[in-house]
């Protein structure tokens, strides 16, 4: 029997794929990621790892507050600090922005999320370099933070990896292997690997896997600028 079967192959070493695997792989699965360069290079390695959980649903919000929680546990199971609480602050200048603010409060509140309105007087002493003679609204969510996306992806891959998750870099996966419209597994310079459950979790890559089964996926990728600034002191 070949060694290169399991249940599940995720396509993608980004943080969606490490996730992924983790999860299943707690699960009882067996997980195999193929990754086509090394863990984290792809978009995960160079976000910026801002992490606001406020989103326009509550459903979405909830998604976010669940993803704090299991970075928390990761932490701890990984023995690394990822997560820095800072807080975040979301303003309006306009009405129409402003009355956003105010359902955005009333829907946190109605999940438990931690989000409050903050005085435009408050705002300006908390962040002194802001300019805020023009806002109308402010609201702040103390649980917001950032991190590191090269530690979330280490920690994701030491735990995974606890968990029997076993992954292949330099593994680009070039073909599919199908029978009618069931998948058998896939192709990758390294040989094939077998599974009945492939996983595409290749980011802004995912349209050219999908395009190996002839399928359409209408995604695009698109740049992404930001800067970095020094701590006001
Ligand atoms: C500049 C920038 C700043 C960002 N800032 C933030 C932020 O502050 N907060 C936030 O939440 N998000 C941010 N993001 C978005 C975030 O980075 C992405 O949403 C997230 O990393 C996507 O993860 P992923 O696993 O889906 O994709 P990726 O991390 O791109 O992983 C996909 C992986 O698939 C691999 N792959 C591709 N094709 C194949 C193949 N054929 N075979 C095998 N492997 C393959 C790639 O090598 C790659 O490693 C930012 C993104 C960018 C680019």
């Amino acid at each position: 029997m070949s060694k290169n079967i399991s249940d599940v192959i995720i396509i993608g070493g980004g943080v969606a794929g490490l996730s992924t695997a983790m999860q299943l792989a707690k699960r009882g699965s067996s997980v195999t990621v193929l990754e086509r360069e090394q863990i984290g290079n792809g978009s995960t390695g160079r976000a910026a790892g801002l992490l606001g959980q406020l989103r326009g649903t509550a459903e979405h919000t909830r998604m976010l507050m669940d993803g704090v929680e299991i970075v928390k546990e990761l932490e701890a199971k990984a023995s690394v600090e990822i997560y820095v609480q800072t807080g975040s602050v979301r303003v309006a200048e306009t009405p129409e922005r402003a009355q956003e603010i105010t359902d955005l409060v009333e829907m946190g509140h109605s999940i438990d999320f931690d989000i409050d309105h903050i005085a435009i007087d408050e705002l300006a002493k908390r962040l002194p370099y802001m300019h805020t003679d023009d806002l109308t609204a402010a609201c702040w969510c103390p649980t917001d933070g950032h991190l590191q996306p090269a530690e979330l992806a280490a920690a994701y891959h030491k735990v995974g990896r606890d968990h029997g998750v076993r992954y292949e870099t330099n593994c680009p996966v070039t073909g599919v292997l199908l029978e009618g419209n069931k998948a058998l597994g896939v192709q990758t310079p390294k040989g094939e690997f077998l599974s009945p459950v492939l996983v595409n979790a290749a980011g802004p890559w995912s349209y050219l896997v999908a395009g190996l089964t002839d399928t359409t996926l209408p995604t695009a990728a698109l740049g992404h600028v930001y800067l970095t600034t020094q701590p006001h002191s």
